[in-house]
This record gives structure tokens, sequence and C-alpha cells, in this order.
């Protein structure tokens, strides 16, 4: 499906083809949270890298996080400039991706059946993990990509 997004002021627009357009996957790393999960973790959606299009490029800032070893991280968080929403993660190690925040999509997205909760080995001591009794929960990465999730739960959006 077709996702819209954009930032808050709207300087940013976007356009993406989505594959994996259900908000399933909670990250709760310090990296999402700080940058984009205010409620304690935050959601990335897969889409087609070749497919994003892009208006107010000019207000695009990207992120690279130092990382605790301290390298830095392949991920590029894209964000704007003038409002500070954050906006997707393209990573070169995987170019034909791209990871949209859920939070910056204006399309409605499917309601997830049930969730997974990822990275809880370094979430904040106050967030709660919220969701359905049968949600998978990891301390670090989860056993399966988001593509996969998608594909086993005949959820794949084509
Ligand atoms: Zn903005």
């Amino acid at each position: 499906m077709q996702l819209d997004g954009s930032c808050h002021c709207g300087s940013v627009r976007f356009t993406v083809e989505s594959a994996q357009p259900v908000p399933f996957m909670r990250c709760y790393c310090s990296i999402c949270r700080k940058t984009a999960g205010g409620g304690g973790y935050a959601i990335n959606l897969g889409a087609d890298f070749r497919t994003l299009k892009v208006t107010g490029k000019r207000h695009l800032r990207v992120y690279r996080a130092t990382m605790e070893d301290g390298s830095v991280s392949t991920g590029h968080r894209h964000f704007c400039a003038r409002c500070g929403s954050a906006l997707w993660l393209w990573d070169p190690t995987w170019p034909e991706l791209v990871h949209p925040h859920a939070s910056a999509i204006d399309t409605p997205l499917p309601v997830p059946p049930e969730h997974v909760h990822i990275m809880l080995g370094s979430k904040a001591a106050w967030a709660e993990v919220e969701g359905h009794r049968s949600d998978q929960r990891f301390d670090e990465y989860p056993d399966c990509s988001l593509a996969q999730w998608h594909e086993r739960r005949g959820l794949t959006s084509r």
C-alpha cells in the first residue's frame, strides 16, 4: 500500500510503497526511545526505498547515533530540521529498504493483531510493556524480520 507521511510542521512530506505496513513492532532501545518514542518505544514500518518520494528535502537532516562501543550506527535516521519530527530510518546495509516511523504516517494504518516488543534490555524503567498476552518479547533483536512477520500472518500488502 502507499503510505503518505509528513513531519509535524509540514516542511517535509513523503510517499512510499510499503509491503509491511502493520505497526506491530515496538522498539524500546535508547535511540528509538529518545529520538522518536516519547511513550517509551518507537514503531518502524517496512517499505521500498526505490519508491520513496520526498518534498522539502532541504529540511531533512540525518542523525547517526554513536553506539555504546564507540562505533557510529549504520542507521541513517532522517528527521525534520524545523520541527524535529523523526521520519524514517535508512541503512546502507539493506539499501533497498526504508523504515518509516509509524508516527510520521498520515495514511490510516492497519491495527496490529498482536505486537512484538524488542530491545527490552534497554527499556526505560518507567516504560510499561503493554499489549496482548500473546505478544512476543525480546531483550535484544527479534527472531523474525518485519517481512517474515507479515508473511507468516498473511498481512503482506501487495
Ligand atoms: Zn517539520
